[in-house]
């Protein structure tokens, strides 16, 4: 039996920045995954996240956005890997579009540096972008894109070096509280800590059946296309974007890496059974969804498909995230930060979850993802 003050169950985004946290505050922590760091199986693969600071969700999320721009470069400086990437957010939609009307409003209560954009400023700016003449934008300069793959190994290498141990391709079992801490069970060994970080993102529901009702997974379908005009997408001139019509809202990435321009639907997608049946099954169908956007926005984005790759959200019914401690065990720590909007917070995350793990409270304002939101429903 091995004994630590912390165990973090998940090495995804939430749980690789939360261990390295609690290692680089000297801490006796260990991290249990499933798989491999940065495996292409639960909610952080595929290339490129956004992070962007004028929130177009709801204005009290712009606190968390500034902490996490600090929290990233600051990872970046420790391990010289480039993670982040400024190009820049662009906003834009028909008249009304909650995309452009909500980050508008967060830009203003919190003074974040922004521009509002007609649709011929759009392509002025922007040239790859030829939006419907009534549609209105919002440009935010701080905007930018993250690698989530090369994030979530760099966290867990950092936090190996300072101290951190962990056992991958291993699978947690149970968790189960005993007087003195919580026992977690993995298919090869029983591990005591003093508390846990459950961040098993779409598989919180087996730790927390609690959350199950309130919870669903989804399909969602991500589209690398090569444009017909290359020179258009490049990060120094196409921002990373989000895009709303009346049917969708879509976003998507500059061609960084070489590999196309990505793109993909925002809205709900296939509801899966269970995490385990994502499977890499983008189809037809699939294509022409994504496609419709390009058509209608980005037409010189909307030429041969490259590849596609399937991806879960975990979504709360109102979209906001899930932290709070167990309602079981105040020692266990649920996290379900998605909704398809959490991998730009995974470093302040980390932070919030290593003091909620160690019994401290939160500098950072989470009251708006507590689990009683949720009430006592259970369906
Ligand atoms: C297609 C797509 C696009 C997105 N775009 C954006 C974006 O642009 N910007 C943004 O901010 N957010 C975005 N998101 C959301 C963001 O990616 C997620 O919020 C975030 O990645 C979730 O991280 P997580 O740690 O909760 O889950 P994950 O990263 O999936 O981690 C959970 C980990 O737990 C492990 N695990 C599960 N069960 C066990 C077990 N029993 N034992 C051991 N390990 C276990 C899993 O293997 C996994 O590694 C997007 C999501 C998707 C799917």
């Amino acid at each position: 039996m091995t004994t630590f003050d912390v165990a973090v169950v998940g090495l995804g985004a939430m749980g690789s920045a939360a261990l390295f946290n609690l290692a680089s505050q000297g801490h006796r922590v260990v991290g249990i995954e499933q798989f491999e760091p940065g495996h292409d199986k639960g909610s952080s693969h595929g290339e490129s996240r956004i992070i962007r600071l004028s929130y177009f969700e709801h204005p009290s999320y712009v606190p968390l956005a500034r902490r996490a721009l600090e929290k990233w470069r600051d990872l970046e400086r420790l391990s010289g890997e480039t993670i982040l990437t400024v190009t820049g957010a662009l906003e834009a939609g028909y008249p009304g579009a909650s995309i452009v009307s909500g980050s508008l409003e967060a830009a203003r209560q919190h003074d974040l540096t922004h521009d509002v954009l007609s649709a011929a400023d759009i392509t002025r700016r922007f040239p790859g972008f030829k939006v419907p003449s009534d549609w209105t934008g919002l440009f935010q300069p701080e905007g930018g894109l993250l690698r989530p793959e090369l994030a979530i190994r760099t966290f867990v290498q950092q936090a190996e070096r300072h101290g951190a141990e962990t056992r991958m391709n291993t699978r947690v079992l149970g968790i189960e509280p005993f007087g003195a801490g919580i026992r977690v069970r993995t298919d090869t060994e029983v591990i005591e800590a003093g508390s846990v970080i459950v961040a098993t993102g779409a598989w919180i529901g087996d730790f927390a059946p609690e959350l199950k009702p309130h919870l669903k997974i989804t399909r969602q379908v991500l589209g690398w296309f090569s444009p017909f005009e290359p020179s258009l997408f490049t990060p120094d001139r196409c921002p990373v974007f989000l895009l709303e019509s009346e049917d969708d809202a879509c976003y998507g990435f500059p061609d960084f890496a070489g590999t196309g321009v990505k793109t993909a639907s925002h809205r709900e997608g296939l509801v899966l059974p269970s995490a385990g049946d994502l499977a890499q099954d983008g189809n037809p169908e699939d294509e022409a969804q994504i496609r419709r956007m390009l058509a209608l926005a980005m037409p010189d984005a909307n030429g041969p498909l490259r590849q596609m790759r399937a991806c879960m959200y975990t979504r709360t019914p109102d979209d906001d995230f899930v932290i709070d401690l167990s309602p079981v065990d105040p020692r266990i720590v649920l996290a379900s930060p998605c909704s398809g909007h959490g991998f730009k917070f995974a470093s302040v995350i980390g932070e919030v979850l290593a003091d909620l793990a160690l019994g401290r409270a939160s500098t950072n304002d989470i009251s708006r993802f507590q689990i009683r939101r949720f009430g006592s429903r259970s369906a």
